[in-house]
């Protein structure tokens, strides 16, 4: 009899586990639940959607549950999974549309329920005007939101990668907009000089940041008027909650599936879990930092990809490695670009450990040709030049050089081999010393 594999969770990790799985092995049978009623949908391209680049949400979406089922794949949308028993192999699930609950066998599971939006116990979250961003639903809700009731101030709590990409797409729609962040920077994963200069871009473009004010609560009758902050009170007809991501990880707790120091589901290089034939990938799981050696909780759609690959090859009898990242983003805010990847100079020093740093500013393209902007890089390496990690900040089509830092950084590379690159050079593209080389060259 054909083996069955369950997927929990129908998004990036989830249908490329399911994909991948069927290729592995045509015999294979797969079902995936998927408690929303979209799978296989970008979550990245939210704020996009939000902004009004293009105005149908299905087109988030890569693949149907009618395009899977003609590859072999049984998808059940609006079916949630609630509760997993390993020794007897069986999930709990309840389809959401009828309420009714049924019990379903499998051979071998993957676990790719993702992450949410962390709710820190703040109160007035749940009221009418505040919307998280996470799934295709919370898009369409917040967009008829912003066409219906027309608010005219916008406050974003939280001033990380949903927060700048947020306050671009609510400009954009003509709103009033104030990003309210805890720290005293905008963007954690970036060392302070670089995040100022991001700062400085969306100051420029009419958004207020208002940074060192945690968020204390939402208030109004019946819908979100105000938030607190601090000492500030900031008169609000929306907010948006963008305070972070937690891992999915409780329906993998209760099953006895082990989760690291991070909270989410600890995993090896084959995305096995602690239980034979239960893998995790995705949002849910962590994943292997090559810079610290160390697990680390990094949700990104990137990732989550290659880990339900992985996790779908393997489940299927196949043999494939995940060997981890080194903390790559990138993002992009009105006419700027920031990149990151590695560890930033605070991280590193939170470790203990002694770096140096070089940063410099240089043109994105030769002095005369048109167009182009500053580019900031920085870099961050150990004194004996081994690169520890790298930020860009400048126009957003000259930061995926970030891409070149990240190779050096999974290399091992120091900034002597950065410095010796043959990097591409016409004048459209870069000056005749790259960014990325004068970095290099001033770092030595
Ligand atoms: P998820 O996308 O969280 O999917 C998990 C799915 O499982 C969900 O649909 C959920 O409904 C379902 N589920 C959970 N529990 C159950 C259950 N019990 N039963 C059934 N179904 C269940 N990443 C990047 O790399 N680049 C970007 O530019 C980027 N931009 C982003 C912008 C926004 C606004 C957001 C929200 C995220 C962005 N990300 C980006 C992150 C990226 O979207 C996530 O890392 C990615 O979606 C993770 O995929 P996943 O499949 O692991 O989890
Ligand atoms: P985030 O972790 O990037 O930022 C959350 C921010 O909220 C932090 O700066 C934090 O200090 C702040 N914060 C926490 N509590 C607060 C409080 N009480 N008051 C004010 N500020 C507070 O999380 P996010 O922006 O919600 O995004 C979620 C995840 O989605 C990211 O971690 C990232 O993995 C992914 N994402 C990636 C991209 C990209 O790669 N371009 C874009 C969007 C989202």
């Amino acid at each position: 009899m054909a083996r069955k594999m369950v997927v929990v969770g129908g998004v990036a990790a989830g249908m490329s586990a399911a994909a991948k799985a069927k290729r592995t092995d045509p015999e294979l049978e797969v079902v995936v639940y998927e408690r929303t009623g979209y799978v296989s949908y970008g979550g990245c391209g939210l704020p996009y959607f939000v902004a009004g680049l293009f105005d149908d949400p299905r087109r988030l979406v890569a693949r149907t549950p009618e395009q899977f089922a003609r590859q072999g794949i049984r998808v059940h949308i609006r079916h949630q999974v609630e509760g997993i028993d390993p020794e007897r192999r069986e999930v709990r699930v309840r389809n959401l549309e009828t309420g009714e609950a049924f019990v379903d066998a499998y051979d071998v599971l993957v676990l790719t329920t993702g992450g949410r939006p962390a709710r820190p116990p703040i109160p007035g979250l749940d009221l009418p005007g505040a919307f998280p961003l996470r799934t295709v639903e919370d898009g369409i809700r917040l967009r008829r939101f912003l066409e219906r009731e027309g608010p005219r101030r916008a406050v974003i709590l939280g001033g990380g990668y949903i927060g700048v990409e947020m306050a671009e797409a609510l400009r954009t729609r003509g709103l009033e907009v104030t990003i309210v962040e805890a720290l005293p920077q905008i963007l954690p994963g970036f060392d302070p000089e670089m995040a100022e200069r991001v700062r400085e871009h969306l100051e420029a473009h009419g958004v207020s940041v208002l940074t060192g004010h945690p968020v204390t609560a939402l208030e109004g009758r019946g819908r979100v008027e105000r938030v607190q902050a601090g000492d500030r009170t900031l008169e609000a007809d929306l907010a948006v909650i963008a305070l972070g991501v937690k891992p999915n990880a409780e329906l993998a707790r209760e099953a006895g599936i082990a989760l690291g120091a991070t909270g989410a589901v600890a995993v090896d290089e084959r995305q096995r879990t602690n239980l034979p034939d239960h893998y995790a990938a995705g949002d849910v799981a962590e994943v292997l930092h090559r810079v610290t050696g160390e697990p680390a909780y990094l949700p990104l759609g990137t990732t989550a990809n290659k880990q339900g690959r992985v996790a779908g090859a393997n489940a299927a009898g196949g043999h494939a490695v995940f060997k981890g990242v080194v903390g790559t983003a990138v993002f992009k805010a009105f006419e700027l670009g920031a990149a990151r990847t590695g560890l930033s100079e605070a991280q590193a020093r939170a470790r203990g450990w002694e770096v140096k740093v070089s940063q410099i500013q240089h043109g994105s393209r030769a002095h005369y040709y048109p167009g182009g902007g500053p580019v900031h890089v920085r870099l961050i390496y150990r004194p004996d030049g081994r690169l520890v990690g790298g930020q860009i900040v400048g126009p957003w089509e000259a930061v995926k050089r970030i891409d070149v830092l990240a190779a050096a950084l999974q290399a091992g590379w120091t900034v002597q081999d950065l410095r010796e690159l043959d990097l591409a050079y016409a004048p459209p593209f870069s000056p005749v010393w790259d960014p990325l080389l004068v970095a290099a060259n001033v770092a030595r």
